[in-house]
């Protein structure tokens, strides 16, 4: 893939970039390492210090970084703002809480027979991050401000559509005041990522993205015996019981399921719905999908923008296609509209069959596949019946019901009576082909330290 700012909405390329050469991605690498081995020696108050001054750069940036993120994938600028404030926030919380969240755990020393005995966090090393372009901040963000804090550095290859935000997240650390070599961007392509990551170098690798390329990382990491957190995709249930509150369900099926174009990992993408409510809630999802606003994501009216790649949108029309062509009812949208721009109309299939592919795959844009079920046992064996097991969803009011559910849905995450979402105190992470390791809180902090054991006699 070509590196470049290509605007969704116009299909118009802004900019190309060159990718680094490997004598350039060398000395990244070598200011990285020799950076890490002073800046792990600086402490908390000075690291939060940067991160603090990093936030409130970006914080004042808004409107030129939102305006940036849209132009290169598509979103909203509502969606780019919200998504700018939440790093901010992000920032800040790990400013405020690393030390506590990394504190030492002491132990019973007289057990161990020592005088004191403990487990300490230290970091790692040198970080490569392989990022995604669909939240092209917040998903570096939230690796690389835990990551910072524990005193790793960090090492940046993002989407290849997305190389001016890349840009501008180490013009802001190194604005933040981070010591040169902190936190670098790598402009590099995907074939490049191998020599990176088996450098001896290079300590772990995060990636968030998809499962082919997850399993790339993980297999030569595997290989190499270095740590790994995958954050891959999902195809997020989303059940509704005769008890919810079906207007709020309904407003949250809708948000999540066109949220950031539809390009959400964590969205709900398959409405499994029991039968005494499905028309009720059928009939009012497909009325509020039908009458959103697709259009300029610069304009602050727009609901829904572009998809963010020319690929993206045919992947997600084959899915549509190939769910008609076996059957699927559509509800409303399907099919490539006219016009320049990769815009993909909000659409909500049903009379979805496990020969459909979107029975199983992941539809990465504003698609729906709706469900009914006769009972709470259809729906668990609906909503796990993926290869992912991201977040999930479940609206009920009845108390047996959410215990079921808590207890029997296969997924890293569930949503009781409100919107799947990231929060910076709790994990975030999946289960089964959605990926493994945690980010955020204090579980996202510690997967990139070395947990020591210290015993003193
Ligand atoms: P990709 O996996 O293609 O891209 C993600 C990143 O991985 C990009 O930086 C890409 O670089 C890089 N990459 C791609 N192939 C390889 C490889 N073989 N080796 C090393 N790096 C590679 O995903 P998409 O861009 O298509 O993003 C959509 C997918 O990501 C969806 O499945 C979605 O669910 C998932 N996702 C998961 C999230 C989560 O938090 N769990 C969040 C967001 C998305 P390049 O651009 O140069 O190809």
């Amino acid at each position: 893939m070509v590196i470049a700012t290509t605007n969704p909405a116009t299909g118009e390329t802004l900019k190309t970039f060159q990718p680094a050469a490997d004598t350039e991605v060398e000395i990244a690498i070598g200011r990285a390492y020799s950076r890490w081995k002073s800046y792990r020696t600086t402490d908390f108050t000075q690291r939060s210090t940067w991160m603090r001054a990093s936030s409130d750069l970006l914080d004042t940036e808004t409107a030129d970084v939102a305006r940036l993120m849209t132009t290169e994938m598509g979103k909203t600028v509502d969606a780019a703002r919200a998504e700018i404030s939440k790093c901010v926030r992000a920032l800040n919380y790990y400013a405020d809480h690393a030390e506590q969240l990394l504190a030492d755990e002491l132990v019973d020393a007289q057990s161990v027979g020592a005088d004191r005995a403990y487990a300490r966090y230290e970091p790692l090393g040198p970080t490569l991050a392989v990022m995604p372009w669909n939240f092209p901040l917040w998903q570096v963000i939230r690796f690389a401000a835990p990551a910072l804090m524990a005193a790793n550095v960090v090492l940046l290859k993002h989407a290849s559509n997305v190389p001016q935000t890349a840009m501008y997240l180490e013009d802001l650390f190194r604005r933040g005041g981070f010591p040169d070599g902190c936190f670098q961007t790598l402009l590099i392509t995907s074939a490049q990522v191998e020599s990176v990551l088996r450098d001896p170098r290079i300590a772990a690798a995060t990636l968030t993205g998809s499962e082919l390329a997850g399993r790339s990382v993980a297999a030569i990491c595997g290989d190499e015996v270095k740590r790994t957190v995958l954050e891959l995709g999902g195809s997020d249930p989303f059940v509704v019981m005769p008890s919810a509150e079906l207007d709020r369900a309904v407003d949250a099926a809708v948000t999540s399921r066109v949220q950031n174009n539809g390009q959400t990992c964590i969205a709900a993408k398959r409405f499994i719905v029991h039968t005494d409510v499905y028309d009720a809630f059928t009939n009012a999802f497909v009325t509020k999908m039908r009458a959103l606003r697709v259009g300029d994501p610069l304009n602050s009216d727009t609901q829904v923008g572009p998809l963010a790649t020319e690929q993206n949108r045919l992947d997600v029309d084959a899915l549509v296609t190939d769910a008609i062509e076996r059957g699927a009812q559509v509800l409303c949208g399907g099919g490539l509209p006219d016009g320049r721009g990769w815009f993909y109309p909000p659409t909500v299939l049903a009379n979805i069959t496990p020969q459909m592919r979107v029975y199983a795959e992941e539809a990465f844009g504003p698609v729906a596949a709706v469900y009914r079920v006769r009972d709470i046992d259809e729906a668990i064996e609906v909503a796990n019946a993926t290869p992912f097991g991201l977040g999930s969803n479940a609206w009920t009011t009845a108390a047996s019901e959410q215990k079921r559910f808590i207890h029997e849905l296969e997924a890293g995450q569930v949503f009781i009576n409100g919107m799947t979402g990231s929060y910076n105190e709790l994990p975030f992470g999946g289960t089964k082909r959605s990926g493994y390791g945690r980010e955020l809180s204090g579980h996202g902090i510690r997967e990139f330290c070395n947990l020591k054991t210290v015993w003193i006699g």
